[in-house]
């Protein structure tokens, strides 16, 4: 009963903020314009990820760090491209962190490992976005703006740290999100490891391969890459891992694309 009430309440609140509070329409035009992607999908699907980005907004902070000025325009930016990877399973995946904070550009943050001897080993690590497990989650502006252009590959910082936030959903950083079933996950992990097996293999033979070698970091990595790429470029993904490419259809049902004009 409860849950029936605050369910009714919740849809309430959003239609509020619909209302009151929509992105107004010559940003969300300038923001379908910047990202190709986003411009691609059918009308049905804009109007519906123009509305998650409004309440994905709403729902959201955004802090700018070491002085850096969150505007609308980089807002909407960041809400329209996340919202993406959840216009199917629904905004309430990210409702486990509420923070974003955006940086100018790449961040150089300081790394310690503790090595099998017990000595403290100190790095840098140079990092475009970064998701934590409830959040918040970091992005360089510089790269969220980059992501427009795809001429030299698929690159989407935003896409990239949100599949990392569905991915620790059920509370591990692996590449398998949170699935129905342990028959599912079974199912996942299968396909996950035999595929990104298949790239390092490839990687190690020295081919060039079409997907960012990133992705062979770990199958972490690998999910959220083969993210970027099945949003922005499926058919890449189609050609290069055609059984990632399903699972990943099967996951984020996106509907079909509008036809080119
Ligand atoms: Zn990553």
């Amino acid at each position: 009963m409860l849950s029936r009430w605050l369910a009714g309440w919740q849809r309430l609140r959003n239609e509020r903020t619909l209302r009151r509070r929509p992105i107004p329409e010559p940003l969300w035009q300038l923001t379908l314009a910047r990202f190709p992607f986003l411009q691609r999908r059918s009308a049905t699907d804009r109007q519906t990820l123009r509305e998650m980005a409004t309440l994905f907004l709403a729902q959201k902070e955004f802090t700018g760090a070491h002085g850096f000025e969150v505007t609308d325009e980089i807002a909407v930016a960041v809400a329209a491209q996340a919202c993406l990877p959840v216009l199917r399973l629904g905004l309430h995946c990210y409702d486990g962190f509420v923070g974003i904070v955006m940086h100018d550009d790449e961040v150089v943050a300081r790394r310690e490992v503790i090595d099998d001897a017990g000595v403290v080993h100190h790095y840098d690590e140079t990092l475009t976005g970064e998701a934590m497990e409830n959040g918040p989650v970091m992005l360089s502006w510089r790269d969220v703006e980059a992501a427009g252009d795809t001429a030299g590959g698929v690159y989407n910082v935003v896409i990239h740290e949100f599949a990392h936030v569905l991915d620790m959903r059920d509370g591990v950083a692996d590449g398998v999100p949170l699935l129905e079933n342990r028959a599912a996950r079974d199912a996942w992990s299968a396909v996950l490891s035999t595929e990104y097996e298949r790239l390092c293999a490839r990687l190690d033979r020295g081919e060039v391969t079409r997907i960012d070698p990133y992705a062979a970091e770990s199958a972490e990595e690998f999910f959220a890459v083969a993210s970027e790429v099945f949003f922005v470029a499926p058919s890449l993904l189609m050609e290069e891992h055609p059984r990632m490419y399903k699972l990943l259809r099967g996951y984020y049902r996106p509907r079909p694309e509008k036809a080119a004009a």
